[in-house]
């Protein structure tokens, strides 16, 4: 279950899991599309794995395709104020 390997791998609580997407309202951060824990990806830095927050598999893979300025502008607000920090 990916809940179980979000609490492992970032040794997170469920909570902090929970309280992660609310901030995120349950959307992707970069395309505003609903997510949920069965349908995302598991975004964090990869330097230090520390947890990011929760996107979309597109816009994880795609963050460069498509660009215009509102999702600039939400990739930016996303990378210096990431929901898990
Ligand atoms: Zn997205």
């Amino acid at each position: 279950m990916i809940l179980e390997k979000i609490k492992k791998v970032f040794n997170i609580s469920e909570s902090q899991v929970c309280e992660i997407l609310r901030k995120q309202d349950h959307k992707c951060p970069i395309c505003e599309k609903p997510i949920s824990l069965d349908d995302c990806h598991i975004e964090h830095q990869h330097d230090t794995n520390r947890l990011r927050g929760f996107t979309c598999p597109r816009c994880n893979v795609s963050y460069i395709r498509g660009l215009n300025q509102s999702v600039i502008d939400n990739l930016y607000k996303y990378i210096k104020n990431p929901p898990a920090f």
